[in-house]
């Protein structure tokens, strides 16, 4: 399954194949809505925002709530925590 993602090389019958060897169920992963409370795969992706907030940010959009641009009003997301330089973040600067 090399270049896979290229796609002249992507075969989905292979992967359709893997995924029925190794017994994984393909729509638990992509086609269900999946829990505010439930370790996700890009837990493990720390950019200092809290998943706290992400899942304000997600709760807030099914209600179309929209959240203050960074320039006008931190909502206290926490990509700030990391330092360095976070060039979308005002409050770094
Ligand atoms: S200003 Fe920085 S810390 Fe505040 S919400 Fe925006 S990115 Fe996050």
């Amino acid at each position: 399954m090399r270049f896979d993602a290229w796609d002249e090389y992507f075969d989905y019958d292979k992967w359709m194949d893997v995924f029925e060897k190794c017994d994984i169920d393909p729509s638990f992963y992509a086609n269900r809505r999946m829990g505010y409370d439930e370790i996700l795969p890009w837990d493990v992706i720390d950019i200092g925002v809290s998943k706290k907030f992400l899942v304000s940010e997600s709760k807030k959009a099914y209600e179309s709530v929209t959240t203050p641009n960074c320039k006008e009003k931190c909502s206290g997301c926490g990509a700030n925590k990391l330092g360095g330089d976070v060039t979308w973040c005002p409050k770094m600067k």
